[in-house]
């Protein structure tokens, strides 16, 4: 982390011992809010008073002076601090947690002035949080460290879950860096302060943490990896790069610096290729609102439109599933023949779901113990989860065998059935008879330790028992001899246990006989209270048996604690094994109540959608009752050729939810889940890509029409023929002809040399003649009819171009005065009737001719044929078969310009 101070430091022979002690420690908090716990609070001081009280919106106060200026303070109490640490994570900051390290006795033995000590123990970011409370359960939340070598040609990111222990790593190239960041989506990026740039921080919505270039250094780094994972060498995690040490070094070093030397477990890192998923950037995600709507809400996204899952786990899994679909044939089929297997089991599969709901979080447990921040119930969420494995085991294996079981389902039951194992049954038995069935919270609170578990602990306990019977007996007898009926032994924090009578007897007490055995503590309007020596005695000697048998738990939790962790390479796999499981039977169950079908997924470029269906426009129809969804085929390719159809219909009339629910089922039937339709084929998508056109991006400093060039630039430059291309009224930022222009050479150039799968839709009109020139292009149109004036929406997609806007009409529904209508009706007339054709009114120009790249320069084309020109430049002998086809068409076009061009002459 930078140092970045925000704390005015007072002269030092000015400032109070405390002061100073606060002061060094706030030096090493860097640029984090530092929490200084005294007592019951933890306080802020100076410009982090300041903040802090903005941001949570808590009192402002002043403590002492300094230099003659008061110090803001403002606090947070101690045991609702959570609450507090989520409002100031979530609003940017970071936190550095100070607590004391001594009792206030243990630093008077220092010296009656001596102040407490004190230290940061941890550093709370937001990549680095492991509470529940701070958490989302179905949600990830990565911390990831980005390394650039050679001068800036070579990178890597590594990334972790601190709360559950996930641990990956992938080597990249600084091109390919924003679609890895974009997948992984990260609560928290470091990277090194000399890569750092304003650019950093518009593109990537989250906290970048600078951090000293010291470490990324990768030979450093590879050791801290090596002691990390206590091994000798990396060769068994597989071949890492220099700039996968410093990026995998530089994330070690930073949880160590920010846990205070406790590390959490982590699993072995698992490389990740770079071809191993399809490609969707970050604007792709937006727009196709993957995991998160465009304004971040879960609700309305795909993900929640298709999240069947009931554990965190489980919904942790689907939501990566979804982030980075598979390019693996052999793999997605491994994920489709799972489904199946659990849709043709579906008793199985209704009994799993049903032991799975209402179980707790195992992955998260074990990382909250390993950081020393666990408590009693999360030894107790192990227990429940290792007794979740071996009846998911049995339900899995009650009627097939694991030969019988795709191969997902079978990796995933013999690690549940691991649970059966001496080592797991060991543990289990170990927390079953250590821990009560409702433990505490905190360890601190104590009485979790089951009776029989520890003799040392009982025989504790039962001294506390008996004196506490010794007490029960105490009051009868005392009632007995003074007889005073209602009096009563009681006990509080600051007395410890007293005798009290209401204030009618209290002069009963204080006198002889019985003022030598009372000893008078307290008068209370409605109570007078004594002790007596041998109540005294008793007190002490309950309160030295809770200390001791408190200590004796805390020492039995560190050793549960200890196994715990001995085994969490087993807990770990079999967390994982209990969301694998979730999240395929929640896909099982998803196909069968939505109606989704097993898509067939090859290497071919077929794009055949039978009956599609938008999953999330459906679910909110559905959720709504505002009638079902109209579901459309989509066929993209014809003979082993990709095809682009062009989709033109009026406004509102489902062209956008169409070009969309085409890229969400490919998306989808990659990421291994069953589709929204009654059939699909598709050859594996290598990338996609969605744009809109017009969607301002003011806070990166960029035009509406800058975003959308700078967005139609990538895709133009990436997609390949196995990609799938989703383009929605790309060029509406500027004027028409400007607009026309840039879409209509967009679609050649996709038609031309990206030769991809593609959607693109339209209000420009104009475009649908290019259709005769480009053979692979196709018009489609979203029908509507026309009643008494107004637009009624079919939703219904057909073959051919529509025939006007509607704009007026749907306009009308959407409530514009009835003047402005007449008004627009009749200016439109006006403007149809003055136009010579509906058509785009310079189609004549070159420009609405089919050119390619080498016909896009300007041509004198009064001085030279320019077909002839480009055959001259032909060599036959050099052609590959492709390469002939493509000149023959481009041959085609430049004949068309010629003709045309004649013809206007
Ligand atoms: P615009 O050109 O104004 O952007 P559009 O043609 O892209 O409009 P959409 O935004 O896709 O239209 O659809 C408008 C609304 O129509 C959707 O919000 C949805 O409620 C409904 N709709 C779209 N397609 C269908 C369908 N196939 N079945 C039922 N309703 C649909």
């Amino acid at each position: 982390m930078t140092s970045k101070s925000n704390t005015k430091k007072p002269a030092a022979a000015a400032m109070t011992p405390m002061m100073q002690q606060y002061h060094a420690i706030k030096q090493g908090a860097d640029d984090a809010l530092l929490f200084y716990r005294m007592g019951d609070f933890y306080e802020l001081f100076f410009d982090d008073a300041i903040a802090a009280a903005n941001a949570l919106d808590i009192t402002l106060t002043k403590r002492g002076q300094h230099n003659g200026e008061s110090i803001p303070m403002c606090g947070v109490p101690f045991h609702a601090y959570e609450t507090y640490l989520a409002k100031l994570i979530k609003a940017g900051f970071k936190v550095a947690i100070c607590e004391q390290t001594e009792t206030p006795e243990q630093a008077k033995k220092r010296g009656s002035k001596s102040v407490v000590n004190r230290e940061i123990i941890r550093t709370v970011t937001p990549g680095t949080i492991t509470e529940d409370s701070l958490l989302d359960a179905r949600a990830n939340n990565f911390l990831a460290s980005i390394s650039y070598m050679r001068g800036g040609e070579e990178a890597a990111i590594a990334w972790c879950d601190m709360s559950t222990g996930e641990l990956y790593i992938k080597s990249t190239t600084p091109e390919r860096l924003s679609g890895d960041v974009a997948v992984i989506a990260p609560r928290e990026i470091l990277i090194s302060e000399n890569h750092v740039s304003e650019d950093w921080a518009g593109l990537f919505e989250t906290t970048i943490t600078p951090c000293a270039p010291s470490l990324f250094e990768s030979a450093s780094g590879q050791r801290r990896i090596l002691e990390a994972f206590q091994v000798a060498t990396l060769e068994s995690f597989g071949a890492f790069t220099r700039a996968d040490c410093a990026a995998l070094g530089a994330l070690i070093a930073y949880i160590d610096l920010t846990q205070a030397g406790t590390m959490p477990v982590l699993q072995r890192p698992q490389q990740q290729s770079g071809s191993h998923a399809m490609a969707i950037d970050a604007a792709t995600r937006a727009s196709l609102e993957l995991t998160g709507t465009q304004s971040g809400a879960r609700k309305g996204s795909l993900l929640w439109a298709i999240d069947r899952t009931v554990t965190g786990g489980g919904a942790r899994a689907l939501a990566q599933r979804i982030s980075a679909p598979l390019l693996s044939i052999s793999d997605i089929a491994a994920r489709h023949d799972a489904i199946d297997w659990l849709i043709g089991n579906n008793a199985v599969c209704d009994l799993v779901r049903e032991a799975l709901a209402g179980t707790s979080d195992l992955a998260r447990a074990v990382s909250r113990l390993s950081l020393g921040r666990g408590g009693p119930r999360d030894l107790l969420n192990i227990r429940s989860a290792i007794e979740l494995g071996r009846v998911l085991a049995g339900h899995m294996t009650e009627q097939s065998s694991l030969v019988e079981m795709p191969s997902l389902i079978a990796m995933a039951v013999s690690d549940l059935e691991n649970t059966n194992a001496g080592g797991f049954s060991a543990l289990r038995e170990m927390l079953k008879s250590a821990l009560t069935d409702e433990p505490p919270l905190l360890a601190r609170d104590g009485g979790f330790i089951a009776k029989g578990y520890d003799p040392g602990l009982d025989h504790v306990r039962s001294l506390r028992d008996d004196s506490r019977r010794i007490i029960a007996r105490l009051e009868a007898e005392y009632r007995e001899k003074v007889d005073v009926k209602a009096l009563k032994i009681k006990h509080n924090n600051v007395l410890g246990y007293f005798v009290e009578t209401p204030p009618a007897h209290g002069d009963k007490l204080l006198q002889a006989p019985w003022s030598e055995l009372f000893i008078h503590r307290q008068t209370l309007a409605s109570a007078v209270r004594f002790t007596t020596t041998e109540l005294a005695e008793l007190d002490t000697k309950i309160s030295r048996a809770r200390d001791e048998s408190l200590a004796r738990e805390l020492e039995i939790f560190d050793a549960l604690i200890k196994q715990v962790l001995g085994a969490h390479v087993a807990l770990s796999r079999l967390a994982g094994a209990i969301a694998e499981i979730d999240c395929l039977a929640a896909l099982a169950l998803l196909a069968i109540d939505a109606k989704y079908v097993r898509p067939k997924i090859d290497d071919s470029v077929a794009f055949d959608v039978k009956a599609g269906r938008h999953p999330v426009v459906e679910r909110v129809l559905s959720d709504g009752g505002d009638g079902a969804f109209v579901p459309n085929d989509c066929v993209l390719e014809r003979d082993g050729d990709a095809f682009l159809h062009l989709v033109t219909g009026p406004n509102m009339a489902g062209k956008s939810t169409f070009l969309r629910q085409n890229a969400l089922i490919a998306i989808l039937g990659q990421a291994g889940s069953f589709v929204p339709a009654t059939s699909a084929h598709i050859g594996v998508i290598d990338r996609v890509f969605s744009r809109v056109g017009a969607a301002d991006d003011l806070a990166r400093g960029r035009s509406t029409f800058m975003v959308e060039m700078v967005e139609a630039a990538a895709i133009l430059n990436q997609a390949s023929a196995q990609s799938l291309v989703i383009l929605d009224e790309i060029g509406r930022g500027t004027s028409t002809y400007d607009g026309v222009s840039i879409a209509w050479a967009s679609v050649e150039h996709l038609h031309d040399h990206c030769r991809c799968r593609g959607l693109f839709a339209t209000h420009y009109h104009e475009l649908t003649a290019l259709s005769d020139q480009l053979p692979r292009l196709e018009n489609v149109s979203v029908d509507v009819r026309e009643w008494k004036g107004d637009v009624i929406f079919l939703h219904q997609v057909s073959p051919g171009a529509a025939d006007r806007s509607y704009g007026v009409a749907v306009a009308k529904l959407a409530g514009l005065p009835p003047s402005v209508i007449s008004r627009a009706q009749s200016i439109l007339r006006n403007l149809e009737e003055n136009s010579s054709s509906r058509d785009m009114p310079n189609t004549d120009l070159p420009l609405f001719s089919h050119h390619t790249t080498e016909s896009q320069e300007p041509t004198d084309t009064s001085v030279e044929n320019p077909a002839l020109a480009m055959l001259s430049k032909i060599d036959p002998d050099s052609l590959t078969p492709r390469d002939a086809l493509d000149a023959v068409y481009r041959l085609k076009a430049a004949t068309r310009v010629d003709f045309d061009q004649s013809e206007e002459n």
